[in-house]
C-alpha cells in the first residue's frame, strides 16, 4: 500500500516477532490470535500491525498481532486498505491534490445508420 506520508516501511524487529509468537504459542505450537487456527507451513505466520504502519502505528508488541494467511488478508482487505485509501482521500483533500487529467480528444458522432423500412405487410399495417 503506499503512503502519502512518504515514509518507510516499518518491520516488526525480532524481538518482538519472538515475544509475539511467545505470546500465542500454546503446546509448543503457535496459534492464530484471531481464528486460533495451528499455524505451520501451510497457514503461515503472518506478524500484522493493528494499526497499519502506513497510519502510523508502531512496529512494538502491543501493535502486532500474529495471524494466519486468511485472517491476515481479511484483515488487510476489509479494515486496513479502506482507511488506508480514506487517508490518502483525506491529505489530498487538505492538500488540494489533484489527479493530472489529460483532455481527451473528442470525435463528432458517427452518422446514424438508415431507418429500417417495414419489410411485411403486418409491419406496415401497423406503423413499424
Ligand atoms: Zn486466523
Amino acid at each position: 500500500m503506499s503512503s502519502l506520508l512518504g515514509h518507510r516501511r516499518r518491520e516488526f524487529p525480532q524481538s518482538v516477532r519472538k515475544a509475539a509468537l511467545k505470546r500465542c504459542t500454546r503446546d509448543s505450537k503457535p496459534h492464530c490470535e484471531t481464528c486460533d487456527a495451528e499455524l505451520g507451513e501451510r497457514t503461515g505466520i503472518i506478524f500484522e500491525h493493528v494499526t497499519p504502519d502506513g497510519l502510523g502505528g508502531e512496529p512494538t508488541l502491543e501493535n502486532c498481532k500474529v495471524h494466519c494467511k486468511t485472517c491476515a488478508d481479511v484483515k488487510t482487505h476489509t479494515e486496513d486498505n479502506p482507511r488506508m485509501r480514506k487517508a490518502d482521500r483525506t491529505i489530498k483533500a487538505r492538500f488540494g491534490l489533484k489527479p493530472t487529467r489529460v483532455k481527451i480528444q473528442s470525435k463528432p458522432f458517427a452518422k446514424a445508420p438508415p431507418q429500417r423500412k417495414a419489410s411485411s405487410p403486418v409491419e406496415k399495417w401497423r406503423g413499424f
